[in-house]
């Protein structure tokens, strides 16, 4: 048992902007130790992402109250008995959905979430079912198995990915959620060749990711599509080649190999999808809301012989995604370092999460101050 600093949110439906209704606050909580396959953590780094937003907003329902938070970057200080993914000093990355590696899902032939993960997710637990975090004794919830705002953790080693330490912290921490996503949608869903034209709809972390992990892959051009012209200028400066504003685009009639959504709402899967060449790929990774329908051109889906796929955690492997993806770095050709547009205190969640609502931020990274 240890206390630790941790951001729980209290309310999941509060208004803008967050500065004055501060939803999140810091609080001090009891952390248990690690039980039988978990990890306890010492973060060094966490990302500030819009599935932590979502879940202010309310686009995203979650009980309260959880400590948020869910990409995460830091070091184990202790492991629970048969813990065998990871060993005390490893620095590790979080990941926003347990594999558990022995359930139908995890070991099956076709890429799907773990079942036990998602369970453990939707209850706002870890994998074992448990919760770690206490205030007063009563538990909290923990945010996809991971509440990476918090100065301790304790979480599933299948949450966790050890990385090389020669990796930055700030940037360790976006291996687990936004270039995992981003990367995978690009890599594994969109199947990129070198040389193929690649359009992004949607430039927040996640689509940038997505254009950083185009660029390393040799993609002959990178378009970024977004009707934030700020985001625009920005997306020049991490490889892509041209910028356009969704009516820019149609205007154009621009057509490219691989269109990569990473908006989540019906408009910008529309963009998305006329915006794909013939015989090209259209991959959806922003998540919308529920019910969200989208009309496609059945007509030219097959007389053009498209592909719309759906990526979700990059489709892939996680532990093979982010050792490839930590490889790119040290080597150089995957600027991840790019995404990151400021940092900030644990304290300043709130105002960190206005800055991203209104689209001023693509990745703002809460350091932890050294032990
Ligand atoms: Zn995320
Ligand atoms: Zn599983």
């Amino acid at each position: 048992m240890r206390r630790v600093r941790a951001a729980v949110l209290e309310r999941a439906d509060a208004p803008r902007p967050f500065a004055t209704s501060r939803p999140v606050v810091v609080a001090e909580l009891e952390l248990s130790d690690p039980g039988p396959g978990e990890v306890l953590v010492r973060m060094e780094a966490a990302g500030v992402c819009h599935s932590d937003l979502s879940r202010l907003t309310g686009v995203r329902a979650v009980a309260v109250p959880l400590v948020l938070g869910h990409e995460g970057c830091g070091i184990v200080e202790a492991v629970g008995p048969g813990v065998g993914r990871v060993a005390v000093g490893d620095r590790v990355t979080a990941t926003f959905m347990p594999r558990c590696g022995a359930c139908s899902a995890c070991t099956g032939r076709r890429w799907r979430l773990c079942e036990r993960g998602l369970v453990a997710n939707a209850a706002g637990a870890l994998l074992s079912g448990e919760r770690r975090f206490r205030r007063d004794g009563v538990p909290i919830d923990h945010h996809s198995g991971v509440s990476a705002f918090a100065e301790r953790i304790v979480t599933s080693e299948h949450s966790l990915v050890r990385i090389p330490h020669a990796v930055p912290a700030d940037v360790g921490a976006l291996l687990g959620c936004a270039v995992l996503t981003g990367g995978g949608a690009v890599a594994n869903a969109g199947r990129l060749e070198r040389g193929e034209s690649v359009a992004i709809v949607g430039l927040g972390g996640v689509g940038m990711a997505a254009a950083l992990m185009a660029e390393a892959l040799g993609a002959g051009s990178i378009t970024a599509i977004d009707a934030n012209v700020a985001r625009l200028d920005v997306a020049r400066g991490m490889g892509a080649t041209d910028a356009l504003t969704p009516d820019e685009a149609a205007a154009r009639g621009a057509r490219f190999d691989l269109v990569v959504e990473c908006v989540g709402n019906a408009a910008a899967l529309s963009t998305a999808v006329a915006a794909t060449d013939v015989g090209g790929r259209t991959v959806a990774v922003g998540l919308p809301r529920p019910g969200t329908e989208v009309a496609v051109d059945a007509l030219a889906l097959v007389t053009e012989a498209r592909t719309l796929v759906g990526s979700y955690m990059g489709s892939g492997d996680p532990d093979a995604d982010i050792a490839r993806a930590a490889a790119m770095v040290l080597d150089g050709t995957l600027r991840i370092d790019r995404l990151i547009t400021g940092h900030v205190a644990l304290d300043d969640l709130p105002e960190a999460m206005d800055r991203l609502d209104r689209g001023e931020a693509i990745r703002q990274i809460v350091r932890f101050p050294e032990p």
